[in-house]
């Protein structure tokens, strides 16, 4: 084994937490390696996460429209066919060039790059057992974990990835199954049920709570976007609990409960894709030989300054607290190295933005209605549909609606939801309000461009503390 100098930061992990962190310590002047084990930058984001399924959802999405929207609009097409083999290489060739990206940014920059499984040996120090083979030591002043998070199984299912598939096999699936069971609501469920609907599958998403999208979602949202996503051909169960399943058949079996205890049920399904959620991923770190601990859902405990109870030893992005999303994981990444740079960093956690890539997509900031009800704050709520907006209806795309819930004292914006096309783009807007702490009248007296689906935007500003103009 090689002995390294002492590095200024060693970052284990090169997912979007730990290459931003690496990116941004580098341009603080700091000596940085980054050591990642799969043998390519991007984590779970851009190799088998947000990247490959925004590539499959974008796609399916213009196939499934061509086959069923187009003939009103005055586009005959001929014979369509889909072609899954170059649909997948399509999302193979995006998440390449990206991947390739980080990797010369991290030359640009000046980042070392060790590829390999990193192991703590003592608090100072990391045994990398490197991918091409034989043993490096890195040493850092100060180390950052960033090892990110794997897809929780579901006990009594034996994932294959081929028929029990997680995320990771959905997005690399080789022929459409006649039928899917997705086990789990939530944004995964949702995102990769949605991609294979559109290419012909017949999908059930079973989800234990009373509403899909996970308890994030704002309930009167949710429930558009189940009645939206069952007009597109999924089916839903909500209430409802997976107590087991038996892949052994030709079909697999999964056996299903009411949530509250009832009659079982058998569904069957030739593919189920695994989605309840996703745990933090420590394996290999070798934490037991600098005497950290997780806590009991698997999380590396942390400070407000990302700190492990060993002071040098910061923690940022999925494995550790917080929401398990690429932008939360790359403020971190940035504030620790500003922690450790100057002493000081910023993440405001009541301003990260949520979205779901469906069609309509959702996407919200801050609290939903049912967390402002909660807090006993007094609020005012405006909301604008899309079908009452011009450039909505000329899209012939009116799904969806702006809600905007606002303190009934003060105005100020406490939350924002959006269900409809250009959701995604459009919560940016929400998450400036919030991070600047202005009132729904500042947004409704802000002037759009016409005519854009951001006016539907406005108008729900307006509703919030007057009223909008075209609804
Ligand atoms: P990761 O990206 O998981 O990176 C951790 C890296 O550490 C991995 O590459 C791993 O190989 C490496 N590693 C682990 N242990 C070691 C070790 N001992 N030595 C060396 N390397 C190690 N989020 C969004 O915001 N938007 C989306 O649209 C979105 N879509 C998603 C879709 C899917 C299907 C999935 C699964 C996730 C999606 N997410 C999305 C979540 C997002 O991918 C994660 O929040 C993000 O990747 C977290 O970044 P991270 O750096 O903390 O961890
Ligand atoms: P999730 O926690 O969002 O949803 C899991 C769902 O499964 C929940 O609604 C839960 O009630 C349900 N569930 C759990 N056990 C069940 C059971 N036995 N029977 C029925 N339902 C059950 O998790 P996910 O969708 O797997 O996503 C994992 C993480 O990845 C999330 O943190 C998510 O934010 C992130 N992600 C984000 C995006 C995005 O930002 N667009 C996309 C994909 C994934």
């Amino acid at each position: 084994a090689t002995e390294a100098e002492e590095k200024d930061l060693v970052i284990i992990g090169g997912g979007v937490a730990g290459y931003v962190a690496a990116i941004k310590a580098a341009q603080e002047g700091l000596k940085v390696t980054c050591i990642e084990k799969r043998g390519v930058l991007g984590g779970t984001c851009l190799n088998v996460g947000c990247i490959p399924s925004k590539a499959l959802l974008n796609n399916s999405y213009l196939y499934h429209q061509i086959l069923h929207d187009t003939k009103h609009r005055g586009i005959e097409v001929g014979d369509v066919k889909l072609n899954l083999e170059q649909m997948m290489k399509a999302k193979d060739t995006s998440v390449a060039g990206l991947t390739k990206g980080v990797e010369f940014l991290f030359k640009k920059n000046g980042v070392e790059y060790v590829k390999g499984t990193g192991t703590f040996t003592n608090e100072h120090e990391i045994k990398v057992n490197l991918i091409d083979g034989g043993e490096q030591t890195v040493r850092g002043k100060n180390i950052i974990i960033a090892t990110g998070s794997e897809a929780t199984p579901f006990p009594g299912l034996e994932i294959d990835e081929k028929r029990v598939i997680t995320s990771t096999g959905a997005l690399a699936l080789e022929k459409v199954p006649e039928s899917m069971i997705v086990i789990g609501g939530g944004i995964i469920g949702l995102e990769m049920g949605s991609v294979w609907s559109r290419l012909g599958t017949k999908v059930t998403v079973v989800e234990f709570l009373g509403q899909i999208g996970g308890p994030g979602m704002d309930a009167e949202i949710s429930k558009s976007a189940q009645k939206i996503l069952k007009k597109q051909g999924m089916d839903f169960k909500v209430n409802t609990k997976v107590m087991g399943g038996d892949a052994s058949g030709d079909k697999i079996k999964i056996n299903i409960e009411a949530a509250k205890g009832g009659k079982e049920e058998t569904l069957n399904a030739e593919v189920v894709l695994v989605a309840i959620g996703r745990r933090p991923y420590t394996a290999g770190l070798g934490l037991e030989n600098i005497g950290l601990d997780t806590d009991d859902k698997g999380r590396l405990v942390i400070d407000s300054e990302y700190r492990t109870k060993i002071p040098h030893i910061r923690v940022i992005g999925d494995c550790t607290f917080g929401p398990m999303l690429a932008h939360k994981a790359e403020e971190e990444g940035v504030a620790a190295v500003e922690f450790i740079k100057k002493g000081y960093g910023h993440v405001n956690y009541g301003a990260i933005p949520s979205v779901m890539y469906t069609h309509p997509e959702v996407a919200w900031v801050g609290q939903n209605e049912q967390e402002v009800k909660a807090s006993g704050v007094k609020y005012n709520i405006g909301t604008f549909p899309f079908s009452a907006n011009s450039r909505a209806k000329t899209n012939m795309d009116t799904d969806g609606m702006v809600k905007m819930i606002a303190d009934a004292e003060t105005d100020r914006i406490l939350g924002i939801h959006i269900i409809g096309a250009g959701a995604g783009e459009m919560i940016a807007e929400g998450t400036l309000a919030i991070e600047y702490g202005a009132s729904s009248e500042d947004i409704g007296r802000t002037s759009h461009a016409h005519p854009t689906l951001s006016e539907a935007f406005k108008e729900a500003a307006m509703a919030t503390y007057g009223k909008a103009i075209h609804f």
